[in-house]
């Protein structure tokens, strides 16, 4: 097709038409993202996460990776979401952003994340930016809980008990107070417990051999035998399952980073194709 033949209205409603089929095929690509996410299958094909996947085998930059995973986590997460970005007034970097804010402070209500997305579909990135940092400040610093009245009796109680004229944040303050002096006293006991005993019943040995042989690295190979460069988190993995009559010999032992672990059960124990589409389930 030669542009410069065309008409004026012509020219103008096909870069429309073009404007929209990529909204479409962004979409359709987050979809897909969805997708190899719920199965890990970026692991099947040697990478440890899927941003690696993403830059790695799809050719897109860090930032562009990025942004496009933030994006798919949202659609995950909300149909408002998808709709917005399908009819073009969610921009993608808007998308990763609410993303990212809500992923933050843990918003689950639909009526929360909503708003932020209507907010996100109104400004451009640089104003959303900016609006998202000044309510973080405002969530960073205050936390408003109500209190049941369930809530409160049973603190009017221990007022009672302890013969206390405290008020209901000093009761919280205190008891929380007392919590982590305990927790914190036991953690400290249990941690030297733990150092001494043999860490998940693996022989050091066989753990030893594994670590070297593997160069503390995954050792997971795709079908080409590419083997996967993630060297953080690595898991011990029993090649042939434990529960299975696997033994605990070096043989039967591999390092595999999370992502690789994880594949592997899904397979081993085939629930990939049972897994429910849980993500959408979020309600206020
Ligand atoms: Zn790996």
């Amino acid at each position: 097709m030669n542009l410069i033949k065309i008409s004026d209205h012509d020219l103008h409603e096909r870069t429309r038409t073009a404007a929209s089929k990529e909204k479409l095929s962004t979409l359709e690509l987050l979809r897909h993202l969805a997708e190899v996410q719920r199965r890990i299958l970026y692991a099947e094909y040697g990478y440890s996460t899927l941003q690696k996947y993403v830059m790695q085998e799809l050719g897109y930059s860090e930032s562009e990776s990025w942004t496009r995973i933030q994006a798919m986590k949202l659609i995950r997460t909300s149909e408002f979401a998808e709709k917005k970005i399908a009819e073009g007034s969610l921009s993608l970097s808007n998308a990763a952003e609410v993303q990212k804010y809500i992923q933050e402070f843990n918003f689950t209500s639909t009526k929360e994340i909503e708003e932020t997305i209507n907010l996100a579909s109104q400004k451009s990135h640089r104003a959303l930016v900016q609006e998202l940092d000044r309510q973080a400040c405002r969530e960073r610093t205050e936390k408003k809980i109500i209190l049941q009245k369930r809530l409160l009796e049973k603190i009017a109680k221990l007022n009672k008990l302890l013969d206390a004229e405290m008020t209901e944040l000093e009761i919280i303050e205190a008891l929380l107070d007392k919590e982590i002096r305990e927790n914190e006293l036991k953690h400290s006991r249990t941690s030297q417990a733990d150092d001494l005993k043999p860490s998940r019943y693996l022989p050091i040995q066989v753990r030893r051999t594994v670590v070297t042989r593997s160069g503390h690295q995954c050792e997971y190979r795709d079908k080409n035998a590419k083997r996967c460069s993630e060297r953080r988190n690595l898991q011990f993995d029993h090649i042939k399952p434990f529960g299975l009559g696997g033994d605990r010999s070096h043989k039967n032992i591999q390092l595999l980073c999370p992502a690789h672990n994880q594949r592997r059960m899904l397979k081993t124990f085939g629930i990939i194709d049972r897994l429910s589409k849980k993500h959408r389930t979020i309600k206020p």
